[in-house]
């Protein structure tokens, strides 16, 4: 699979945003978006972010989505189609299948402080749902799987260091810690209020519609 191995703070100010790229570190004032603001990289990024219009704002808003969930175009692609064939909103439905993707749980669940880093630990088969490993980053988790750390990854010192300070990040409602150490009920679905706000999905909607 292709990966992105350029500096990842630039991809947060070419969007102009948080993205959470990269675990602690976003959370403290070293964070490049605290200490640079929120102009695009090089002399000319704030001059450049002036001139989208329309498509390129729409295009600007996929390319954020794309990179806060660590996905590339082709399943991004896959995800809408997904979306707009299910009922209700279909920017809604997009958004809470990527929230669904098991790295992404991981991740909000608290075993790790970033996406990429849930990815790996999805990937090297340290994750389980319901009692048995699952090391695809895109399987779907739904209502009443309960997602946990294998036991004998549970000393991973990232994982434990993520999951000590799991509370000042903040569990989304349908994520519930489960009585046992680095478990988490899926207890629910996810609404728009759990996703990050700074998300406009109609754009996206929009651009794939043209
Ligand atoms: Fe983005 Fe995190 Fe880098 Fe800040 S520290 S610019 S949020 S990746």
């Amino acid at each position: 699979m292709a990966r992105y191995r350029d500096a990842v703070c630039r991809l947060c100010r070419r969007e102009g945003a948080k993205l959470f790229l990269k675990g602690d570190r976003c959370f403290k004032p070293s964070c490049a978006i605290e200490k640079r603001g929120t102009n695009p990289p090089g002399q000319h990024g704030a001059a450049r972010r002036k001139m989208l219009g329309g498509y390129g704002e729409q295009l600007r808003e996929k390319q954020k989505v794309k990179r806060i969930y660590f996905i590339l175009e082709k399943q991004f692609r896959n995800y809408f189609e997904k979306a707009r064939s299910q009922k209700g909103v279909t920017g809604e439905n997009l958004l809470f299948m990527l929230e669904r993707r098991l790295d992404n749980v991981v991740y909000r669940s608290g075993f790790s402080t970033s996406r990429r880093q849930s990815r790996q630990l999805v990937n090297h088969g340290h994750v389980t749902v319901n009692g048995k490993k699952v090391d695809i980053p895109s399987f779907q988790v739904k209502a009443g799987d309960t997602v946990a750390i294998k036991e004998n990854s549970q000393k991973n010192a990232f994982v434990d260091a993520a999951w000590q300070t799991a509370g000042g990040r903040g569990r989304p409602q349908w994520l519930t810690a489960g009585g046992k150490d680095l478990t988490v009920v899926v207890s629910g679905t996810p609404n728009r209020q759990d996703i990050d706000a700074n998300i406009n999905e109609q754009l996206i909607v929009e651009l794939y519609s043209k």
